[in-house]
């Protein structure tokens, strides 16, 4: 038993190092459930020419593990490729990490995090924008890459709905607002997905601060919306570029790159079109490598930027600049 708790131990060390935290805090006694060690730092900065990046922390969901995950691979499978990635693999460890662009002194946030209504082990956006010394009322503008809660729960506040960046201009893809919110949408909606919808078509509507984006267009400068569908029918990626920097911001394209990374035929239960999704993935992940531009994703380990090669039949990420 102690040998067993003490290799654990080592890993979650080995595991914290790999990824560039402090040591320090894989040793730390966990003050709650959570196995995964935290940032020493909830906020990263770097830059893409000349346009600043920083990396804000929401937190982790430690996900069970469950058949049903991916469609077209078993739990085994799923833990050999965290364990192949240097990842635990007693649960899937999906961070949640969301981006903001100073754009020539214009601030532009890449989604809106979990606002705490995900899971318990997540929320700590707001706290992580403090200390980079964000102030929230200042985001001009918030690029939104799909309607599924970690993305955009932190637009609105728990209970109220009230809008938490109401000075922010919210840019969606049209074909994601449309189909959301398409009458009859909800009822139409698989059970466990039904109280989203409501959320969003209680809300949403009446705001007036979304701009639909039809096609593949400059959002920002500098910034263009990417169409990557699947994951959800709008899904969006989007593709920052300055001087000879480049950097696709892929949100949920590849997902959890330990296991999409390899196996990028992997259908997940999130994956509302599944082969979609596949098709997208693939397009996305040969573009990042024909063009050598660095990557990040929400999902991705924190800070969550880095490259892809090509590796097999499949991707291999490697976190860090590109
Ligand atoms: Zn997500």
């Amino acid at each position: 038993m102690l040998n067993l708790s003490r290799r654990k131990f080592v890993m979650s060390a080995a595991f914290a190092a790999a990824l560039g935290l402090d040591r320090r805090l894989a040793f730390a006694p966990a003050a709650h459930a959570q196995k995964a060690p935290e940032p020493a730092q909830g906020f990263h900065r770097y830059k893409v020419g000349s346009i600043e990046v920083t990396a804000l922390y929401d937190g982790v969901w430690e996900k069970p593990h469950d058949p049903a995950f991916i469609k077209n691979a078993s739990v085994e499978e799923t833990k050999a490729a965290l364990g192949k990635a240097g990842l635990p693999t007693d649960f899937v460890s999906v961070p949640l990490t969301v981006v903001v662009l100073n754009v020539g002194g214009r601030l532009i946030m890449v989604d809106a995090g979990s606002g705490g209504q995900w899971q318990p082990t997540a929320g700590k956006l707001a706290a992580n924008m403090k200390a980079a010394g964000i102030d929230p009322a200042k985001i001009g503008t918030i690029l939104i890459s799909h309607f599924h809660p970690d993305h955009i729960f932190g637009l609105m506040e728990k209970g109220t709905n009230a809008s938490v960046f109401p000075n922010a201009e919210l840019v969606v893809s049209a074909a994601e607002y449309n189909w959301w919110t398409e009458p009859g949408r909800v009822e139409k909606l698989p059970d466990p997905r039904k109280p989203l919808g409501q959320r969003i078509n209680s809300v949403f509507p009446a705001w007036k601060t979304f701009r639909l984006v039809e096609g593949e267009k400059e959002v920002a400068p500098g910034v263009r919306l990417v169409s990557a569908p699947g994951h959800t029918p709008g899904h969006a990626a989007f593709h920052v570029s300055s001087g000879s920097q480049q950097l696709m911001i892929s949100n949920d394209t590849a997902y959890v790159p330990a296991l999409l990374g390899p196996h990028p035929e992997w259908q997940g239960a999130y994956d509302q079109d599944g082969p979609l999704a596949v098709e997208s993935r693939r397009k996305l992940i040969d573009r990042v490598i024909a063009e050598k531009m660095m990557v990040c994703g929400a999902h991705f380990p924190f800070p969550g930027a880095g490259s892809f090669a090509k590796d097999g039949s499949g991707y291999v990420f490697t976190p860090g600049k590109a």
